[in-house]
């Protein structure tokens, strides 16, 4: 097992701003105190990586600082020569951690999990969508001939939805908060909407219900796992309940099935905001904690 971390490339973001930076930076601290032989430096990934999922045009404006004030407001995070560079390497993780999957089982990216960013425009604090460049990639290099994304963020991957719709190969599995963003949701090959306040047990069951129909339906060459933390109860915008105990079984469950099924996992971090943060960093490190457990010794 190898695990990418992009903190070296953090955002300069005006004090007070929602978004949680300082998370990749102590998640990588989090991480380090038990598997820092296990971590690299992530790559960033190229134009040609980018251009599997996103259109010229987008990248483009992006390259140039073009974004009109509507495109730069839906991404929530202000348009800086820094930010497409962390965005890149944030890709450059889930593709490498995919990669390392492919070889040895199971690989992890301290960061990724940008799921409402679509080929031509960016959304809800996401530039690139990691899974979907990832997946397009490596199935136009024939490193995969079906994949399956199961996203746990409390957020519907609308972004992946539909980007990865013209691929029929590329199953999308979302679980999520029906009455969170984005209000406007996709269709992905596999939605379940959560009611406000769903707790562990019934959140474990629906989830341990499906997941054994959903490897038999994608019958995939790999997984990427979308480990979000923000469905913790304590979390600022997650809406629903699960305790930490809770989402450490909502992993086993998940790298249970790939391992049963025999499936590779690459594990990327989708969101957290929880309230102090700490609280997010250590669901997110127990995560790879569990990752690690079972595929590196
Ligand atoms: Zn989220």
């Amino acid at each position: 097992m190898k695990i990418y971390r992009t903190d070296q490339h953090p955002l300069p973001l005006p004090d007070g701003h929602r978004f949680p930076m300082i998370k990749y930076r102590l998640l990588y601290e989090a991480v380090h105190a038990f598997a820092a032989p296990l971590i690299l430096e992530a790559p960033a990934a190229s134009d040609a990586e980018l251009s599997a999922a996103h259109t010229p045009d987008y990248l483009h404006k992006l390259a140039t600082g073009t974004l009109s004030k509507a495109e730069e407001r839906a991404i929530g995070l202000p348009w800086s020569a820094e930010l497409v560079t962390r965005s890149r390497y944030s890709v450059g993780a889930t593709l490498a951690a995919c990669r390392t999957a492919l070889l040895e089982g199971c690989g992890a990216t301290l960061a990724g999990g940008t799921h409402h960013a679509y080929a031509d425009r960016g959304s809800g604090f996401c530039v690139f969508n990691d899974s979907a460049v990832a997946l397009k990639v490596l199935l136009a290099e024939g490193a995969i001939q079906r994949a399956l994304v199961i996203d746990l963020d409390v957020h519907q991957g609308n972004g992946t939805a539909a980007t990865l719709a013209d691929r029929l190969a590329l199953f999308t599995f979302s679980m999520h908060g029906l009455n969170n963003f984005p209000f406007q949701k996709e269709t992905s090959d596999w939605d379940i909407e959560l009611d406000d306040g769903t707790g562990d047990a019934d959140y474990l069951a629906t989830l341990a219900g499906t997941l054994p129909q959903l490897f038999t339906l994608a019958h995939p060459d790999l997984v990427i796992y979308l480990a979000g933390a923000d469905c913790y109860a304590g979390d600022r915008l997650g809406k629903l309940a699960l305790s930490k105990d809770g989402l450490a079984r909502r992993d086993a469950l998940v790298l249970d099935a790939c391992a049963r099924f025999g499936v590779p996992v690459a594990l990327t971090m989708g969101g957290g905001y929880a309230t102090p943060i700490s609280d997010t960093v250590a669901i997110q490190a127990m995560t790879i904690q569990l990752a690690v457990n079972r595929f590196s010794r």
